[in-house]
Order: structure tokens, then sequence, then C-alpha cells
């Protein structure tokens, strides 16, 4: 084994080409795979697409060959696992898989071929790997020093900051304690500055070598759009950009998930559901469905998608906003994992800002879990309100610098901005007015109302329409003063109280609006333009 050092790189080579008849590394593949031959520890973070699997693959063979034994695969998900382990048999590895899917016996066997050293990689689940009979196995392997590497896909479901936190992987800390002396690599594909961190501290990571791949998707075009009828919105869209092609729209409920899939079957198009609600069998079905028919749109949860490799996903679209950006960035990142061109589309309105809040509001969670949250939403509600490239907004929140990108929706259509400054000061005022005169809160609609000037039974009722705002924004339409509200909760300069009928409430950042020291960008799609004239003359 003296010999194989210090060509670990030809090696690494050989075997890409031969295992696995690709002609060459891409990017930061060859480095990574070198430093873990040679035992070294690694974090990798990789956009999806990107390659991860051969970047422990390779060593897994090359360190085999070399004699270090077994390599172990902690991976969250079961249908991804059966996939690899078919690719690395057609590939004529040896590689084998314990989960839930198989019986006593089938358990039983791949054991024996384990303690044989007949295995080069062996998949497991989480749940899996920390049990005793399995840490006995582990045990043996390693007192014979057969126990060649630890690799942990989806490392991002260790930290609770991430979008996918299992606790079973907090487990996992215990290899390293156990096996100190086995190298780690330790993969995901989203993982911002905070989750990363969060990583490293749990897996024991601190000595890892951290290879950061660019995280841009330049073949993905990203749009977000204003949310007035999804459903028709989306219709649209697909019909006119993606007609016939596979797809996955994401919903937050099972219930819509339902309802869409419907309405876009009833349109023509072979559309599925996909949610954890829906049976095993059935849900398989679809998934098969989707991965072997050509053309399918997937309507799904976040339930659907994980570990599922299909190449020509020609576009991701989200009707519900995600709860942050590494959800988002993860689910559109399905999209167009074969290079050519795909979309990544979201419609998204004041409910799904209003909900998101509330979920955080409402959870059971903890004070500072909390605000990490409300963090990690905020940054998306400024990629959803912003003006400008959001690839460069993507990207820099992953901590990649980069320059306007000329295929995202802002960059090919430079949004035209309107100032909704003033709008926003008359609503923030009418807040504030009516909750000292009241002593309580109203909602987004009876705000509006005030403001344009509506006669209803409840202004009239509460005496509103003394307020010296009262029909002051008269020249605005619903969707305009809708669209000021939204940023202004997007920006954190109103609150949504849940707690209080979703009652709306200023903030420390509602100052700032209204002494003028903050102004409210907004899309001119939301206005039109004859509302700007008549207020600027009133
Ligand atoms: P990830 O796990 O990062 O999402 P995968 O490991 O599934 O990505 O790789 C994505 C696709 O790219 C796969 O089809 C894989 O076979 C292919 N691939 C990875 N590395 C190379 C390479 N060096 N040359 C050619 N194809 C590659
Ligand atoms: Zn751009």
């Amino acid at each position: 084994h003296a010999a194989a050092a210090p060509s670990s790189s030809s090696l690494a080579l050989q075997i890409l080409q031969e295992v696995f008849g690709y002609a060459a590394f891409r990017s930061t593949q060859a480095t990574i795979v070198e430093h873990v031959i040679g035992g070294g520890d690694a974090l990798v973070l990789m956009p999806t697409g990107g390659g991860k699997s051969l970047c422990y693959q390779v060593p897994a063979i090359a360190r085999q060959r070399q004699g270090q034994g077994v390599t172990i695969v902690v991976s969250p998900l079961i249908a991804l696992m059966h996939d690899q382990v078919g690719a690395l048999h057609e590939a004529g590895v040896e590689a084998a898989f314990l989960n839930s899917t198989l019986d006593w016996q089938q358990t039983q066997e791949v054991e024996r071929r384990l303690a044989r050293g007949e295995i080069t990689l062996l998949y497991a689940a989480p749940e899996r790997v920390t049990t005793p009979r399995f840490l006995e196995l582990l045990d043996e392997l390693n007192a014979r020093r057969k126990l060649s590497l630890f690799a942990i896909d989806e490392a991002h479901c260790v930290s609770q900051w991430g979008h996918d936190f299992r606790p079973e992987y907090r487990q996992l800390t215990l290899l390293h304690e156990r096996y100190p002396a086995v190298p780690r690599i330790a993969l995901t594909a989203t993982a911002d500055a905070l989750t990363r961190a969060d990583i490293v501290e749990r897996l024991q990571l601190q000595e890892a070598g951290q290879f950061v791949s660019s995280f841009d998707r330049p073949n993905i075009r990203y749009t977000i759009v204003e949310k007035k009828d999804a459903v028709a919105q989306l219709l649209r869209f697909i019909e006119s950009e993606h007609e016939g092609e596979a797809g996955v729209v994401y919903c937050q409920s099972r219930r819509r998930v339902e309802e869409v899939a419907q309405a876009l079957v009833d349109a023509g198009l072979a559309a599925l559901p996909y949610h954890a609600g829906l049976d095993a069998a059935l849900r398989q079905k679809h998934q098969d469905r989707f991965l072997r028919e050509e053309g399918i749109v997937m309507v799904a949860t976040v339930a659907f998608g994980m570990g599922i490799d299909k190449p020509d996903v020609r576009f991701v679209a989200h009707l519900d906003m995600p709860k942050n950006i590494e959800g988002y960035y993860q689910e559109t990142g399905r999209a167009g994992r074969d290079g050519e061109a795909a979309d990544a589309w979201m419609a998204y309105g004041l409910q799904d800002v209003v909900n998101q809040r509330r979920m955080i509001d409402e959870s059971p969670a903890g004070d500072e879990f909390k605000q990490v949250m409300r963090g990690k939403l905020d940054a998306l509600l400024a990629l959803a309100e912003a003006t400008d490239c959001r690839r460069v907004r993507l990207l820099g929140y992953f901590g990649e610098a980069s320059t306007a990108c000329g295929n995202c929706d802002n960059c090919l259509t430079p949004p035209e901005l309107w100032d909704g400054t003033e709008a926003a000061q008359m609503m923030l005022s009418t807040i504030y007015w009516i909750r000292k005169q009241d002593g309580i809160g109203y909602g987004a609609g009876h705000i509006m109302d005030i403001v344009r000037g509506k006669d209803t039974d409840k202004v009239r009722q509460k005496g509103h329409d003394g307020l010296s705002t009262f029909g002051r924004g008269d020249a605005y339409s619903e969707a305009q003063l809708r669209g000021v509200l939204r940023q202004l909760i997007a920006i954190g300069a109103l609150h949504v109280d849940a707690e209080h009928y979703n009652t709306l409430q200023l903030t420390e950042g509602s100052r700032v609006v209204l002494k003028g020291e903050a102004r409210v960008q907004l899309r001119a799609s939301i206005n039109a333009p004859a509302a700007r004239r008549s207020r600027k003359s009133s």
C-alpha cells in the first residue's frame, strides 16, 4: 500500500474512467477525492447536480483497493439509497444498503457480506447506523482495520438551523467519538453560514478541509411573480413555456396539492399529486411515473424531491412560499440538472408572508429558534421583493459574490419602480391612530378600507371615517395597497399579530418609514400610473 500513496490522483482518475466511464473530474471533485483518499476529513458544499456522489464513491473504491475496507454511507432517503446502489451495481461495484425495506434474512445476508469484507460501499439510514447491533459490526471491522471511511450525505440534516433537521443525525456524533481514526466526508447542497458552522460543530469537523463549490446554477432562470390567481398564473406559465415538459409544483399543504393537481388535470396536463398523506404504494407509483414517463408534472409538498435524480426537470414552480432561502434553493435546484435551460418560478403574495410569520410565531419552539427562523424568512422575503438581480441575492446569501446574471426576471425585464412610501406612511399612521384611539388593532382589509375611503359598516360603527387619513389614498387600488403592506411586512416595518386575529402592529422599523428615512420601493406592475398622478394633485 506504500506504492499507492504517490499516485492517488492517477488511481482516482483511473477509477473515474474505468468504473464510471467519465473522462475527467469536474471542478473541485479532483481535489476532494484526493484529499479523502489520503485520509483527510472533508466538508463538501456543492449544489444539487454538482456531482457530490463521486466525491465519496471514488475514494471508497480507491481505499478498498488499497485494502482499507468498507465505506459506510449515511443517507436519510431510502429511494436515494436504492438508486445509488443500483447504479453502483451496474458499474460493477460491490454496494449494498441496510434499511427498513429489507427483511430479517436479507439484513443478515448483507451483514455477513460486510463481515467478510465483500462490500465496498454500504448505505445505511442514520437511525440504523447508531443501533447497538450495527455498532458491534463496525467495532469488529474497526478492530481489523477494515473500516475505511464514513460518508455523511445531506449533512445539513444534523442542524436544526437547516431546512430539514432530522434528530437521528445528531446521533452520528457517536461515529467520530467511537472511531476517531476513521476519516469522514460530510456533504450537502445547501447550507448558509449558520448551518455550515452548526454542521462543523455537531459532526466535529473542525479539522476537516472545507470544499465550497460555486452554488450558481447558470442554466436556471429565476422568476418571482406577484400572486393574483396562482393556479391560473401557473397554467399560463406552463402552457406558454413548458408545454409537455416535466416539472415539479410545490404547495404548502396536502389539500392544496390535491386541488392544484386536479386543476392541472382538468386543464389537460399530465399532473400527479404527491404528499405524505397518500398511501406509500400510490406515492411510489406516482414517483415512478414521474421518473420514467415524459412530461409529468408532479404537484407535491416538500415531502417530494430529496434524492430524486431526474436530469430533465424543466421547471420547478412554487405556488406557496417556502420557509427560507435554503429550502427554496434546494427545491429549485431540482430543475435542469442536465445543464439545459430550466425555470424556477414562484408566485408570492401577502398571504404567504402572513402564513409563514404565523407558523413561526405559533410554533412551540424556543425564542432563540424563532428569532433565527424569522431572520431566515426575512432573507427570503427580501429576495421575493428584490428589484435587482435575484441570482446576486441568492448567491450572496450563501456567501458568494457575483454580478448581475442576465438570466433572471429582474435582469431580463428590469422592473419599473414605483415609490410606495407615501402610501406606506398613510397606512402606518392609520394603524397608529386607530390603535391609540380604540386600544385594539385591526387587520389589513380594514386598514385598506380606511385609506381608500370606503364606506363600510365597520368604518361607520368605529367612526374611522373621521380619521385624517380616511380616503386620502382613494386613488390607490387595493392591489397597490396590498403590495405596500406586503413589502412593509417583508422589511419588518409592520408586524402581523397572529395571536390577535392577524391584526397589524407597528414595529421599531415603522418609524424610519414614517419619518421618510426609508423608502418603500415597489414594482410598477402593481401600480396604475393614474393613481400616482391623482395623488400628487390632491
Ligand atoms: P449531487 O449528488 O451533487 O446532486 P450527483 O452526484 O447525483 O450530484 O451527480 C449529478 C450528475 O452528474 C450525475 O448524473 C453524475 O453521474 C454526473 N457527474 C458527476 N460527476 C461527473 C463527472 N466528473 N463527469 C461526468 N458526469 C458527472
Ligand atoms: Zn439576474
